[in-house]
Order: C-alpha cells, then structure tokens, then sequence
C-alpha cells in the first residue's frame, strides 16, 4: 500500500511516496501467537506502575518484580517515595543496577508528582515527560498500560525487532517510535508494542535470533537479507 510521507526542510514541504510495510499481517501472526498479551512488571495502581517502569531500564521484569514486592511494601504511597531516605532507597533497589540513578530519579519524580499533580500520576504525555527521569518510553508505557491510551514505547525489544523486520528503518529510538506511529493503525499502537517486547524477549533475540522456526521469517528483512 502507497501513502505519503511529509517532512519540512529549508521551510519547503516534501512529499515522499513510500510503501507502507504490511503491519496487519504482522500483528495478526503476533495476535495468534500471544493473545492478549501486556505487560510483565507487577503493579496495583499508576504509582507502582511508574516506579516498575523506572526500575525497569536496563533490568528485566523477572527482576523488577522481586525487588517491588518489598519495596511497595516499605514506600505503599507517592508521598512516602517522596519523602524516602536516598541511602535506604539505594539499599532497596540495588540489585536492579543503575542504582544510584534511579534512586534520584524515583525521589525526584515521586516529588513532582505530589507538589505539581497533588499525588496523581498525570495522564497526558507532555506531563508525563516533565516529571524528573521520566523519557518517552516510560511516559509511552504508563500511557498504555496504565490509561488505557494508544501509544508505542520504544525499548531495546522494539528498537530491535521493528528494524530486523524492516517496518523501520531508525537510527534512534525517537525515529522508531516516528515510524511505527505511521506504519501501525493507531487503534493497535499499545497491543503492537507488547507483541514486539515479547518477539523480542523470547524469540528475536538481540544474540541468536531464533529464525529457523521464526513465525515472522516471511515478512522479515533481516533474514531474507542475510540468505540472498
Ligand atoms: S526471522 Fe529472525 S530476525 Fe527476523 S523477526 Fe524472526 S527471529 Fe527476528
């Protein structure tokens, strides 16, 4: 299917022609394979979310999950995160690494999110985005998984998967996620992302990607590049 794609430069307006990938076939497989899939972090409500979402960064769910039981537990409301000791949080968190980072950023956005949103994880993704260490990926999954709102998330998974199959061709995360917001019907963007974490986790791995038995292969850049 042909549709346009628009850009701006030098104040001109370009059009491009481009063909749209098939994402529907794709979806539909990955719809077969994984149902209703969603996310994987263990959490009761937008605060626990966005917490496990910032724990989450360069660690996997299995872990995350093991740490937020207690942690919940020690920090059960925004306030409390907010109010937290450093040195305790640190302590709590450390084996989900980048420890020290993500200690500062908890307490900063647990901070925002009471003086500026009365204790309410905000619901537009501009707000998201102004809490201390919070990007587009985690503002993106907090919009889906905890509003019930379309968007894509781009992490590792995604990144790597949209680009093997060719959906994307993107250097950064902020392209991939520019190109899937025009590539996938928007009705499908948060179900999409969650296909492409598992696809990613479990089957297209970022060291030997399990293409022999791929239920993709057919509709898969990547690996008709590399048998040509
Ligand atoms: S064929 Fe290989 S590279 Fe392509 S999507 Fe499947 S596992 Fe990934």
């Amino acid at each position: 299917m042909l549709y346009y794609l628009s850009y701006i430069k030098s104040g001109e307006i370009y059009k491009i022609k481009k063909m749209k990938k098939n994402t529907n076939d794709i979806y539909q497989i990955l719809y077969e394979k994984f149902g209703q899939a969603g996310c994987e972090l263990n959490f009761n409500n937008n605060y626990e979310l966005i917490v496990a979402v910032i724990l989450s960064a360069r660690c996997t769910d299995k872990r995350v999950n093991i740490i937020s039981k207690d942690l919940f537990k020690k920090y059960p409301t925004v306030e409390s995160l907010a109010n937290a000791n450093i040195e305790e949080l640190e302590k709590a968190i450390y084996s989900c690494g980048f420890y020290k980072n993500k200690a500062k950023n908890l307490i900063g956005m647990a901070k925002d999110v009471v003086e500026r949103f009365n204790g309410n994880v905000p619901s537009e993704f501009e707000d998201l985005i102004s809490l201390s260490g919070v990007g587009r990926k985690t503002a993106n999954v907090v919009l889906a998984v905890g509003f019930s709102k379309q968007a894509i998330a781009v992490d590792t998974h995604v990144f790597r998967v949209s680009n093997r199959l060719g959906i994307v061709d993107a250097k950064t995360p902020y392209d991939c996620e520019m190109g899937l917001q025009q590539e996938v019907d928007k009705d499908k963007w948060a179900t999409f992302h969650h296909y492409l974490v598992l696809f990613g986790r479990y089957v297209c791995k970022s060291q030997n990607p399990s293409c022999k038995n791929c239920e993709l292969k057919e509709h898969c850049k990547y690996v008709n590049t590399i048998n040509k």
